[in-house]
């Protein structure tokens, strides 16, 4: 926080505009107003919790209150919040006015490890999860763990399959050092976050705009989005972090059965996925609109499907085309046998 006002003061900035949800608000903005100490005038801007509140309308009501309280082309955006506040806040920062300087400040272990780091921004369109957006860097992510001593614990379970992607795609030890999370009151958290973020920013710096390596990041989100979406549809949202978990499962299938792992690695991946995660309940007639969704990815091309798969320990490839047989018949061995 220290880095954090320094930076500020160092800056020409008019005014500092923090964006909260009523959790963080009432939760980590107390902390950060006690330890931001610099010479600006300060606004709060709070909006509701939740995906359901990702949207365009929550970002026009920030925009417009923005306007009222005299935000300029120098105001500088600190989105104070996890994952839902980051991506939108950093998506109505650098669209306001043509775009103003944004720090991130994320409070729930997913932003941490991943929603805050990498510059993504954005809000989901008519249920469509991430449909609108940009590519924009905050200035600052500022990390301070202590703010997950409030966070509910199926937020951290949520920000931990993050991590556990990180270790299937680039550490097999790290992989095995987090499926030990019976033991997680003795791990050193600071440390586990440094490592995800690590395995982030390498790619991200390789492939800021996703054009390549960058798109193995998203392992597990094929169908971890097409799960989150379809729940969400269903008015029965489920948290980003527990679909990811599950796509992991059926994506590790499809490694498995184009034999780019073997079936034992599979076998381990979903036993310790299951281990932490609950199954979700879907039956088979509903693998038709699961896969719909999956055709809106943004990875595909040319409406060829196509994923992030893993190849071997502590490795993954981009660009696999999946055949709507394959996931299908993924999807239903998700759905019949596990
Ligand atoms: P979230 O922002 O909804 O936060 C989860 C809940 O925890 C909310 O109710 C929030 O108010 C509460 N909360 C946050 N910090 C808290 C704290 N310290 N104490 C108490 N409560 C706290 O969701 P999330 O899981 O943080 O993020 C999910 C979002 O992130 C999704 O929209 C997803 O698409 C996005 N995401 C973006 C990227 C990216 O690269 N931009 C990557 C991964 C996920």
């Amino acid at each position: 926080m220290q880095i954090l006002s320094q930076y500020i003061d160092s800056q020409q900035y008019s005014s500092v505009f923090i964006l909260t949800d009523s959790h963080t608000y009432q939760y980590c903005l107390p902390t950060l107003l006690e330890n931001l100490s610099i010479d600006k005038p300060i606004e709060i801007i709070e909006i509701e919790p939740g995906e359901e509140h990702k949207t365009i309308e929550t970002c026009i009501g920030v925009w417009q209150t923005m306007t009222e309280l005299g935000a300029d082309r120098k105001t500088l955006m600190i989105t104070l919040g996890g994952g839902v506040v980051t991506d939108l806040g950093g998506f109505v920062a650098a669209t306001f006015k043509r775009g103003i300087d944004c720090v991130n400040v994320p409070t729930s272990l997913l932003a941490m490890v991943d929603a805050s780091v990498g510059g993504k921004t954005g809000v989901d369109l008519n249920g469509f999860k991430n449909e609108v957006g940009g590519f924009s860097f905050p200035k600052i992510v500022g990390i301070d763990s202590r703010f997950l001593n409030t966070l509910p614990k199926e937020e951290w379970l949520s920000g931990w399959a993050e991590m556990l992607k990180h270790g299937l795609i680039a550490d097999y030890a790290y992989w095995q050092q987090l499926i030990d999370i019976n033991n997680a009151d003795k791990m050193d958290i600071d440390q586990l976050i440094y490592r995800s973020i690590v395995i982030k920013n390498e790619v991200v710096l390789e492939d800021f705009e996703e054009q390549n390596i960058r798109k193995t990041l998203n392992f597990g989100h094929t169908v971890g989005h097409a799960f989150e979406t379809f729940c969400l549809h269903q008015q029965q949202p489920i948290k980003h972090g527990y679909a990811v978990a599950e796509g992991m499962i059926v994506e590790a299938y499809i490694s498995w059965q184009k034999k780019l792992i073997e079936q034992s690695y599979f076998e381990e991946i979903k036993t310790n996925i299951r281990a932490i995660y609950p199954k979700l309940d879907f039956c088979s007639e509903q693998i038709e609109s699961i896969i719909a969704l999956m055709q809106h990815d943004k990875k595909n091309i040319n409406k060829k499907m196509m994923f992030s798969l893993l190849k071997d320990k502590s490795k993954s490839l981009y660009n696999q085309e999946v055949s709507v047989e394959e996931v299908s018949k993924a999807l239903n061995f998700y759905i019949t046998q596990l």
